[in-house]
């Protein structure tokens, strides 16, 4: 039988300036990012909130990939969770300038039948307490997928680590699994990451890829080499949602899949560092993300 994926995390409308260019309230979100990777692979679940200022054309765009918005409500009164950055230096730095929780600030995630019994559940980046709310209320055993912020790590550190022990794969980036373990040392840190009790990590370094920590053994990939770099912001959010949807779409989670999912989180990313918000990976579609999956294979074999 199929296996059903489960995405929940932030949904919100972006404000982004680049060493490029800059744009105005584009749709963005851990959530958002994630579920347009994951559709490519395995059409999941939405578990969320929006506020009034939603436009219904985003909400078609999520409809078009066939992403489920059952468990995607809308706030009667306030907006939408909005987020305004600056890189700065060639993209070297970034710097959060604004946030407004907004509809996410009293939001208790409902889910509705359809996302119930999910066999995959990506739990993006948002409150750990929402986070364990949508864990708890999907009910079964589903394969775990954590991914969070050094915010969390700073501010929620408790609730935190007791949702570190139920994933399966704990996705962070490089400062924030040096931040989170104590370690300066990034192999380090991957094996404290398994000491906090989480079953299998993965570390992302941005442009050079990322590295798996599990029981079976070491993995590492380089990312795809981008030449035209637009905007990084949701690179670590497309790939937790490749990476979930090829797990699910392969209906399973031993060490070569997961491996192999981390192609598909690396092809995915790239693509949505090509252009502001998803545009670039909603018009280049699973043939581009194949294509650079298997250049990214060639680019490291011998
Ligand atoms: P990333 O570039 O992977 O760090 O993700 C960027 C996305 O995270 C943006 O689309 C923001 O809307 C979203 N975001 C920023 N701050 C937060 C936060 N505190 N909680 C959840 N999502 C956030």
């Amino acid at each position: 039988m199929d296996w059903k994926l489960l995405i929940t995390g932030s949904v919100a409308y972006d404000s982004i300036e680049t060493p490029l260019d800059k744009i105005e309230r584009v749709p963005g979100g851990s959530a958002y990012y994630a579920a347009m990777a994951a559709s490519f692979f395995s059409p999941p679940r939405m578990a969320g909130i929006v506020g009034t200022d939603f436009d219904d054309s985003d909400i078609e765009r999520l409809k078009k990939r066939g992403i489920n918005l059952d468990s995607l409500v809308r706030d009667a009164s306030l907006p939408t969770f909005f987020w305004r950055g600056k890189y700065h230096d060639d993209f070297s730095s970034r710097e959060t300038l604004e946030v407004q929780l907004n509809a996410f600030e009293h939001y208790s995630p409902a889910l509705a039948n359809s996302a119930e019994n999910a066999d995959v559940v990506l739990l993006g980046n948002i409150s750990p307490k929402i986070q364990s709310t949508v864990l708890s209320e999907t009910g079964g055993t589903p394969f775990v997928i954590l991914d969070t912020m050094d915010l969390w790590i700073n501010t929620a550190n408790k609730p935190l680590r007791s949702l570190i022990k139920k994933a399966d794969i704990l996705l962070l980036n490089e400062s924030e699994a040096k931040t989170l373990s104590g370690d300066r040392n990034i192999i380090a840190a991957g094996g404290h990451l398994l000491d906090m009790g989480a079953k299998s990590a993965i570390i992302k370094t941005g442009e050079y890829g990322a590295m798996l920590f599990h029981k079976d053994g070491f993995f590492t990939i380089p990312a795809f080499p981008v030449k035209d770099l637009r905007d990084p912001t949701g690179a670590g959010d497309s790939f937790a949602g490749a990476l979930a949807g090829y797990i699910t779409s392969k209906a399973s989670y031993d060490f070569a899949t997961i491996k192999r999912a981390m192609l598909a989180g690396a092809a995915a990313a790239s693509l949505t560092v090509e252009s502001f918000s998803c545009i670039k990976l909603e018009k280049s579609g699973m043939d581009e993300i194949s294509r650079r999956a298997n250049l990214i294979v060639k680019y490291s074999s011998i």
